[in-house]
């Protein structure tokens, strides 16, 4: 799904809209070879701006600033990184106007989901900020006349290549920890959607992080984001995005021997006990596949409901679904392709003979301007039809109904993907039961979807390995090293 929302580069010097350039060494730097593609507006369709289309010699440039600031960053007193990224944090929320304006602008998201978007950003500067001096080690006893020690220390370069739905977010959530560790870091945001991370790292530069500590660059997957991953001074790199191409750059960490988190998609199950509270579940699963229109990893997108109570809490679930505003609750989506990815499975779910609750291809308003599509649910669906399966990544749900907590489990599991997973009951015994038997790497119980920064989060299966968040994400931006002394 690479260059989703940009057209073709040109060669021309653009002059027209704002032009967007890399953030290398402290510095805003327009591409080598001068390229720069269109930027799309999702909620109009039409172009907006230009973005700086880099190439390798971009990355070398990002690569060797980095390279020089590593050791500088790496020594600097650990109260001192500390106190840096704290202003971050600050400067994250002082600018707050700024930032959602740029992530509006290019992903068209709701105003709402844009400011949860920017506070969890700082949040991530925040919390990462107190712990610069977590990344502890051990002293072994091994030999009265030895003292072993255990230290963590950084991998030096660390390629950070994130997704568009939830730019800053993400960006944020791999950058924080890596530099806590004492990494320094070189950024491709996805082309379409990359105004906030270059904004986080001018606002890092403004606070005074030494330059070449975060540096930004530009440009399509295949391209910039390869020539990262391929770079020889690079050593871990953290990947947030699409199976196929996690699975790409995985081929490219093996050969380089290199470690890499992977965090990829997910087609997360929801399950509804019939003694659960139902009114905050169907508010919540709701919630669970709407938020940020369902561009979201770890949406709930399969909702897997207890027959004695399905039909009823479906009609519960269509209601509020159908009650959500357009533009207002539910934004579009962010790029062309995606828009039309989700059309293609309102096709597929009708072929599949999926009963449409709500929503879907002929809801009113889908010839609408921008990339919208209705929030749209299906009863009756068979956890092996497409739709059960494939992640969507739109705002569309699909319920299973189930008759025993074995059987829930089973469909819940009954997956490629294992990223989250949700169980409502107020059988607390039964809850912890499936809770344990998800394979998933974050469960909640009688709440979806939390997001808070402090919790590690990563996939089972196809949905990746490695952890972000919480101070497990400090061991993957970090190794260890063993110090054995003969006194
Ligand atoms: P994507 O196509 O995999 O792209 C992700 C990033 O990788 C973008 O920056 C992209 O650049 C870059 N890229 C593309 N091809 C590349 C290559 N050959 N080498 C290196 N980098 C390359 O994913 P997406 O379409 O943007 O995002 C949707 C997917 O991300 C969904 O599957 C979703 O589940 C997943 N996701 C997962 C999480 C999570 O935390 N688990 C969070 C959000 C999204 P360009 O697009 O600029 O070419
Ligand atoms: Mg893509």
């Amino acid at each position: 799904m690479s260059g989703t929302a940009t057209a073709e580069a040109t060669t021309t010097t653009p002059d027209r809209g704002v032009r967007l350039d890399h953030w290398i060494d402290g510095e805003s730097r327009a591409p080598l070879a001068g390229r720069y593609a269109p930027g799309i507006d999702p909620s109009t369709g039409k172009a907006n701006g230009q973005i700086a289309h880099g190439t390798s010699e971009d990355v070398d440039a990002a690569v060797a600033a980095a390279a020089a600031a590593a050791d500088g960053w790496r020594r600097m007193a650990s109260a001192e990184r500390g106190r840096l990224l704290h202003a971050l944090s600050v400067a994250i929320r002082q600018n707050r106007d700024v930032l959602e304006r740029l992530e509006r602008a290019d992903t068209g998201k709701t105003a709402a989901s844009a400011r949860s978007e920017v506070e969890n950003s700082a949040q991530y500067f925040e919390f990462y900020s107190g712990l610069v001096n977590l990344p502890v080690g051990d002293v072994l006893d091994v030999a009265p006349d030895q003292h072993v020690f255990t230290r963590r220390e950084p991998f030096g370069i660390v390629g950070v290549i994130t997704p568009w739905n939830l730019p800053l977010n993400q960006a944020a959530r791999a950058i924080a920890p890596a530099l806590v560790a004492g990494n320094v870091i070189v950024a491709k945001p996805a082309e379409a959607t990359s105004s906030t991370t270059v904004e986080l790292a001018k606002l890092a530069t403004e606070v005074g992080f030494p330059p070449g500590v975060i540096n930004v660059v530009l440009g399509r997957g295949s391209e910039v984001g390869m020539a990262i991953v391929g770079h020889p001074e690079v050593r871990k790199v953290a990947f947030t995005g699409s199976v196929d191409v996690g699975r790409t750059i995985g081929h490219v960490a093996a050969d380089r021997i290199i470690p890499l988190t992977l965090e990829l998609g997910g087609k997360s199950a929801n399950i509804v006990f019939e003694d659960a509270d139902l009114t905050f579940a169907a508010s919540e699963a709701v919630r669970g596949f709407t938020m940020n229109s369902g561009q979201v990893c770890s949406a709930g997108t399969r909702l897997l409901v207890q027959r004695s109570i399905y039909d009823e809490f479906l009609a519960e679930v269509a209601r509020i679904t159908g009650a959500l505003r357009r533009g207002e609750d539910v934004g579009p989506m962010i790029t062309e392709k995606q828009f039309s990815q989700v059309k293609d499975y309102f096709k597929i779910a009708e072929e599949d003979g999926a009963r449409l609750l709500v929503g879907g291809a002929d809801a009113p308003g889908e010839e609408s301007e921008g990339f919208f599509v209705s929030p749209t649910v299906y009863a009756d669906v068979d956890n092996r039809m497409r739709i059960a399966q494939e992640e969507i990544f739109g705002p569309v749900l699909v319920a299973i109904p189930f008759d025993s907590e074995e059987d829930a489990v089973r469909i819940a599991n009954d997956s490629d993907y294992g990223l989250i997973g949700s169980v409502w009951s107020r059988d607390i015994s039964r809850a912890l039961r499936v809770a344990d038997r998800i394979e998933a790497g974050q469960v909640f119980v009688n709440v979806w979807n939390t997001g808070a920064v402090q919790t590690p989060f990563g996939g089972h299966k196809h949905s990746g390995y490695g952890r972000e968040k919480g101070i497990e994400a400090i061991n993957h931006y970090s190794h260890l090293k063993t110090v054995i002394v003969k006194i």
